[in-house]
């Protein structure tokens, strides 16, 4: 199903594998070796009018078929997900950077499970009706909103992308799906897995290309009235301005810079452990990633000595490598990004306890783009490092007295999207994570997810939640019916 030898990637619209109009095409870089490993289509305006087209004519079947046989296709496409675990894994891992075991172990599985639970969620997804008194009886219907435009990103693709259609397509949506120009590979194969599953033509339309092309006139299209994104703020930002004053409805799901809080009394090996994950998971390149962290001073000198000794000894490598804890960042620019701001943390004043260079790997991997993992101290909370979004392998470290310091800390920044606490005092937990502006907190855990929660972020990280019955509410229209008795 898929090798690295080369491959053409094609847009998916109405049930077909098809070029872009302008039979234009993009290259896809390996960003563990620097080299173009296949193309994808440069697709534009004219390719998204191809897929509202389709979109809008799969709809009146799709959005009314009933819901056992819709949930049993999106089943069966969760299955050939897991059927094809070992093949997406090295796609994911080729296309991002990210080694396959992660790809394996977390990417896949999460996309199949996101398939799943939606397929399983619209089974029980129940609208409300509501008596007033002996004078009428108020119901709500949800139906179906139509055809959805579904942004995502490149960090981790096939599991975002999946978050975003299923719902969608589990709601009776019809769906335009964009995914990351710099990672489409696997959204390719799971075309294919749609075609396998019998999915009816049309239903899901996957067109390839560049934000500003393909995304802006995802947004910018009158049939499409929701659009689901998942990316940079800034993007963000464009998005809303596109689409508010076109009354869409909007889910935005934005950057983060998100606050690892450690108490000293924390269970430790939990906490240092841990911590090691949600730093320098995928390279650092997770919306979720807490990277600044903030240690209670009696525990610090401790903590910092163990937490610098254990990330010097994770392994940097070829991300096909069953070793390999650090694989590549996800292409030269970020690269440079990540460096840049190495070099502002210097200029501001921070100490860089380990790693902050750019790592030559031997081998097939000489010319890829590879940063140490790397944590620096000695920032004051409010500069630029501690406040703008890197998502890259890059963390900082700072000592805080009291929970008063530490919460002034954490809620500095702009954006608000998840927080971890470690403490084993219950109602400091409790007290901290009321306080804690972020769409969620984690205490004494990391990356842990029930997927009916609500998921998101506040201030600008986003605007809307996903998951469980939000997304599902998300894709379809709301109506009241009042009858009076
Ligand atoms: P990005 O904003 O550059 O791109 C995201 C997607 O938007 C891509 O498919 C891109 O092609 C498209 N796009 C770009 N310009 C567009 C436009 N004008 N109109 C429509 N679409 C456009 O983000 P990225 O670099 O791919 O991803 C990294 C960012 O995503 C980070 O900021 C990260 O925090 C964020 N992220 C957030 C979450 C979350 O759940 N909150 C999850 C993962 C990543």
């Amino acid at each position: 199903m898929f090798s690295s030898t080369m491959h053409t990637i094609q847009n998916y619209i109405n049930g077909a594998l098809v070029e872009a109009v302008d039979k234009k095409y993009l290259d896809n870089i390996d960003p563990a070796t620097g080299k173009i490993y296949s193309y994808l289509p440069d697709s534009d305006a004219q390719d998204v009018q191809l897929a509202v087209e389709a979109a809008t004519a799969a709809f009146p079947e799709w959005s009314a078929m009933k819901v056992e046989k819709r949930s049993f296709i999106l089943m069966r496409i969760a299955d050939l997900i897991d059927r094809d675990l070992e093949a997406l894994a090295l796609a994911e891992s080729t296309d991002q950077g990210k080694p396959v075991k992660l790809a394996a172990s977390v990417d896949i599985p999460r996309a199949s499970a996101n398939m799943r639970f939606f397929a399983m969620g619209i089974e029980h997804f129940a609208s409300e009706a509501h008596l007033t008194g002996h004078e009428a009886i108020n119901y709500t219907s949800r139906t179906p909103i139509g055809v959805v435009g579904c942004i995502s990103p490149w960090n981790l693709p096939l599991y975002l992308f999946t978050w975003k259609i299923a719902p969608a397509l589990a709601a009776g949506c019809t769906v335009i799906a964009k995914p990351s120009e710099l990672t489409p590979m696997t959204a390719f194969l799971f075309s294919k897995l749609c075609m396998e599953a019998g999915l009816p033509k049309g239903v899901l339309n996957i067109v390839h290309g560049l934000g500003p092309k393909v995304g802006q006139a995802i947004v910018e299209h009158t049939n499409i009235p929701a659009i689901s994104f998942t990316g940079g703020t800034v993007t963000g930002k464009r998005i809303a301005a596109t689409a508010a004053p076109m009354f869409k409805k909007l889910s935005l799901e934005l950057g983060g810079k998100n606050p690892n809080i450690i108490f000293a009394d924390c269970d430790f090996e939990q906490a240092l452990s841990t911590s090691i994950h949600s730093s320098f998971s995928n390279q650092g390149e997770i919306c979720l990633c807490g990277s600044r962290m903030f240690v209670e001073r009696s525990l610090y000198d401790r903590f910092v000595a163990e937490f610098v000794k254990r990330t010097q000894a994770l392994t940097i490598g070829d991300p096909l490598e069953e070793k390999t804890r650090i694989g590549a960042v996800n292409s030269e620019a970020h690269m440079r990004k990540i460096l840049s701001y190495i070099d502002l943390a210097k200029q501001e004043g921070g100490t860089i306890l380990c790693g902050g260079k750019q790592v030559t790997v031997p081998g097939r991997c000489a010319e890829g783009y590879f940063i140490e993992p790397t944590i620096i101290a000695g920032l004051s909370y409010d500069c630029r490092t501690n406040q703008e979004e890197i998502f890259g392998p890059v963390v900082t470290i700072t000592p805080f007295d009291t929970e008063e310091e530490v919460l002034l800390y954490a809620n500095s920044t702009l954006y608000g999207l998840s927080a971890t606490l470690w403490t084993e005092n219950l109602k400091r937990a409790h007290r901290m994570a009321a306080q804690l502006k972020s769409g969620i907190v984690w205490v004494n855990c990391w990356l842990f997810r029930d997927l009916r929660t609500p998921f998101g972020g506040m201030k600008q990280s986003g605007v809307g939640r996903e998951g469980g019955w939000e997304a599902l509410r998300f894709f379809t229209e709301a109506k009241n019916v009042c009858i009076k008795l």
